[in-house]
């Protein structure tokens, strides 16, 4: 058994790796395995509800939330406007009223609208 892909031009089976090339013998189309092999990452951010979010997304608290460095907490039912996706652990960012900006994680908010 094999995992090399068949040839995209062809679509024959019997390819074989010529160094950092694949190489299909019947038809002698080259190709790179690692443009084959290229797998669009998913970044999506996705809310407590799994609907992906977007900069500039308005969304709401869906439980308190204590905010680093802040005595008050966010309180579930904060609505927030105009986020941005962020990379990392709290992976949106946006400016609370009283807080300033804040990072919050995804699951622990619903998009609005
Ligand atoms: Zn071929």
């Amino acid at each position: 058994m094999t995992n090399l892909p068949n040839c995209p031009k062809c679509n024959s089976e019997y390819t074989y790796e010529m160094g950092l090339l694949l190489v299909c013998p019947e038809c002698a189309h080259e190709w790179s395995q690692t443009e084959a092999e290229h797998i669009m990452e998913d970044v999506s951010v996705k809310d407590s509800n799994g609907t992906t979010l977007s900069d500039g997304d308005s969304i709401t608290i869906i439980k308190d939330l204590k905010v680093k460095g802040s005595s008050s907490a966010l309180k579930q039912g904060t609505n927030i406007k105009n986020i941005r996706l962020v990379d990392g652990d709290h992976n949106i960012e946006c400016k609370v009223d009283g807080f300033g900006i804040l990072k919050l994680k995804s699951e622990f908010v619903k998009k609005i609208g």
